[in-house]
């Protein structure tokens, strides 16, 4: 146990020295050769939420942070369901839906198909069609909220609807929004700060699709196109951002704003399992699958579940083979720091929102003993598992999300390494959820582009309904 002062505050530290760390060489050489493993996480503790709730943790994570989130989307909700009409019928909130799935029993090894299968359907969030709807556009409303206090067109407790007013388009108009992504959080992002006026810039890494420039550029954004991959996109929009005071950045890499956004989401899904009656407790917990990319979306649904659920949740990271970027930062107790180029990596994949090699500062040591283990997929299982979803579930899911559907198949299939020296990804009775985090903007080109790859994947005696 060393100690650390923060901001002048003399703080324990309760895990295990980060700095110590060695990575178990079986581990590294599944990581090298992109083996799908499946692994619990050694810095998980059961006691982390209970520290966090006593201020005991170096890098804590406020409950209240979630409350404030929740109140604030409550005060924009009118504001919302005025400039997106597609949200009045809940009044202004932007929520998925869930659901259960049907998996062909085929493809499950023994009878843990016996547990429902959630899917929560993020690809069906209104305006952005992914789970970048959650965080980012929090992350929108937070600056434009600040904006509005501070110049004093807005007062606290007042009328929110001035913000879809000329006013607040003329005063947000001289000010640009600028975000780095490799496209989904650039939409949400986008979209958002463009209807209430802003200028937008975005800076798109390689990995982002042609499709979501495209739509970007018609929502009025200016799109800026980087050779290099997501690290290289998120450095160029935070240079430009610190030389132009116009310019408000939303860093993925580094912010609360995001991540709280994120965070709201479990206890909105827990409303929702209540209204199905599904029941979670020790005896019978949730298992949750989370793709992650820089680690905010998954890192901040993981708090909030865990602030509601506590120990009755498990929260899974999962990451494409090509960029295990959380596992490999955690593992290596250099978190932002390590990246997975180091193994030889190069963070392409068909999964473009995880195409990320290095993690999130904010992050991913505040997640670290919350996350209880971690699942790498290949693109091939990956684009199985999306015809899957879409065959048997009618749920169009974009790679991305279809990597949870994988990391589950893979789970209950026990097909996923566990190389030695790390403990085993523990297996649960109770039910899992399957967090399909994005594909309702999906051009039908691409849909159908990586369904025939999912297809031709599952051959010809696919166990698929006939007549499909
Ligand atoms: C961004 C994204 C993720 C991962 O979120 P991070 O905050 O980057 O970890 C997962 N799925 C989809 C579809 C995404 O767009």
């Amino acid at each position: 146990m060393g100690s650390e002062s923060m901001g002048g505050r003399e703080c324990v530290r309760t895990d295990s020295d980060p700095a110590s760390r060695v990575v178990p060489a079986a581990l590294l050489e599944a990581l090298r050769r992109r083996i799908p493993v499946a692994v619990g996480n050694p810095f998980h503790r059961d006691d982390a939420m209970s520290l966090m709730g006593a201020g005991d943790f170096r890098d804590g994570l406020q409950a209240t942070a979630i409350a404030d989130a929740e109140a604030r989307l409550r005060r924009f909700a009118p504001v919302i369901a005025r400039l997106f009409p597609e949200t009045e019928s809940q009044g202004g909130l932007i929520e998925s839906p869930l659901r259960s799935v049907l998996v062909p029993d085929d493809f499950i090894h023994d009878g843990t198909s016996a547990a429902p299968v959630l899917a929560k359907l993020d690809g069906e969030l209104p305006v952005a069609g992914s789970i970048k709807a959650r965080g980012g556009i929090y992350a929108v409303l937070a600056w434009a909220e600040e904006l509005a206090l501070r110049v004093g067109f807005l007062s606290v407790g007042g009328d929110y609807d001035v913000l879809c007013g000329e006013r607040a388009r003329a005063f947000f108009s001289d000010r640009a929004i600028s975000v780095a992504s490799t496209g989904n959080l650039a939409l949400s992002i986008g979209i958002m700060s463009a209807k209430l006026g802003f200028r937008v810039i975005v800076h798109m890494s390689r990995d982002a699709k042609e499709w979501k420039k495209t739509l970007l550029r018609r929502a009025g954004a200016t799109v800026v196109e980087h050779e290099g991959d997501y690290v290289e996109a998120i450095a160029a929009a935070r240079a430009e951002a610190e030389a132009d005071p116009s310019i408000h950045f939303i860093d993925d890499e580094n912010s609360p704003e995001l991540f709280y956004g994120y965070a709201v989401a479990g206890a909105r899904v827990a409303r929702q399992l209540e209204g199905m009656s599904v029941s979670i407790s020790e005896e019978n917990p949730l298992t949750v699958y989370l793709p992650c990319g820089v680690g905010g979306a998954p890192g901040g649904i993981t708090f909030g579940l865990k602030t509601r659920y506590g120990s009755c949740v498990r929260c899974i990271i999962v990451e494409p083979v090509s960029a295990p970027s959380m596992l490999y930062g955690v593992f290596t107790g250099r978190y932002d720091g390590a990246n997975v180029n180091e193994l030889g990596l190069d963070g392409r994949t068909e999964a473009d929102g995880l195409a990320v090699t290095s993690t999130s500062r904010f992050v991913t040591r505040r997640v670290e003993p919350l996350v209880d283990g971690f699942v790498t997929v290949d693109d091939d299982s990956v684009l199985l598992a999306l015809a899957l979803l879409d065959e048997w579930n009618g749920i169009r899911a974009e790679p991305s999300a279809a990597s949870a559907a994988a990391a589950w198949l893979q789970t209950s299939r026990g097909t996923g390494l566990h190389p030695d020296g790390v403990p085993g990804l523990s297996t649960a009775s109770g039910p899992s959820m399957l967090w399909l985090t994005g594909g309702g903007m999906m051009p039908d080109d691409q849909r159908s582009r990586v369904l025939s790859l999912g297809r031709s994947l599952l051959g010809g005696d696919s166990g698929l309904p006939d007549g499909r």
